[in-house]
């Protein structure tokens, strides 16, 4: 099986989109398997078409304080270490309250607490959506207002990867989160090959090197794809260049076309929504399956 994650440094350059047509193309002659990671905006079930997840599951992957009320003896240690803010005061009980939405389950109450009276608690944070067509699809989404991404990707690639082993899947697809996070580092690692998409502006640009440094960090073949190449020729003979140089592939270049965002507003992958792009992404295929 080859692990295939697609990042972008930047939101917005259309990474859902390619990975749910190239997802579609690449089902088309081998047996894959989907990990959207994107947990904070996951959205790759959606463009496939799924309207109804076939399971959701809760993931246990963040620890909050908790008080032992009757072992408190109110000596405001707690109140005073926490650098999240997480704990306020209770001047009737004399008593600390923790605010689990600001809680970072950091631990440091737990140690400075001379009574015992503070415990991590595993809570859940986050929930994956699983659903069995066109493909093996799980999708995680972190709860509103929980931290703990890394490691709700973490779980949910651990789940993709067990049901790929399962059907003796080709491919297991990774669709990161934007930027250069713990979600993006725990979605990379592990990864046979990486497609960084970038689009020709210089923000772009820069946030497509800080994203190839993690992939370089761990020794991960990888190519690029340039997304709406004709918006800025210039700029994109300035990437072209810088590639050539440091000898970076380039997958493809797809063109800026109207039809990928009325593909999108139909939640329907371009290769569908416009069979003519059946092409374009079996040439990515192609490229990808011999680097
Ligand atoms: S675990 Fe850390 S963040 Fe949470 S309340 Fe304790 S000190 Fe604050
Ligand atoms: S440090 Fe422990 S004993 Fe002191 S106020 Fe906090 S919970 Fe109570």
């Amino acid at each position: 099986m080859k692990k295939i994650v697609l990042l972008s440094g930047k939101g917005g350059v259309g990474k859902s989109s390619i990975t749910a047509s190239l997802a579609l193309m690449l089902s088309k002659k081998n047996k894959i398997v989907i990990a959207d990671c994107d947990v904070d905006a996951p959205n790759l079930a959606l463009v496939l078409g799924v309207k109804q997840f076939d399971e959701i599951k809760g993931i246990e992957a963040a620890e909050k304080a908790v008080l032992i009320e009757e072992k408190c003896i109110g000596c405001k240690k707690c109140l005073n270490n926490c650098v999240f803010s997480a704990i306020s005061w209770d001047k009737e009980k004399n008593k600390p309250i923790f605010d689990h939405m600001r809680c970072e389950g950091c631990g440091t109450c737990e140690i400075v607490c001379p009574e015992n009276a503070i415990k991590l608690k595993r809570i859940e944070n986050a929930k994956v959506g699983i659903a069995e067509k066109p493909f093996p699809i799980f999708s995680g989404q972190l709860n509103i207002g929980e931290s703990g991404s890394g490691k709700v990707v973490f779980n949910i690639k651990q789940m993709a990867e067990e049901k790929a082993k399962e059907i003796d899947a080709d491919y297991l697809l990774i669709d990161s989160a934007a930027g250069i996070g713990c979600p993006v580092i725990a979605s990379v690692t592990g990864s046979d090959y990486a497609i960084i998409i970038t689009e020709p502006s210089p923000s772009a640009f820069n946030d497509f090197k800080r994203a190839m440094q993690i992939v370089k960090h761990f020794n991960i073949p990888f190519g690029t794809i340039i997304n709406k190449w004709d918006l800025n020729k210039e700029f994109t003979e300035k990437m072209e260049k810088y590639f050539q140089e440091n000898n970076i592939k380039i997958l493809e270049k797809i063109p800026y076309d109207r039809k990928f965002v009325d593909a999108l507003v139909n939640l329907t992958p371009i290769v569908v929504y416009n069979k003519s792009y059946e092409q374009l992404f079996e040439k990515i295929i192609d490229k990808i399956s011999v680097s």
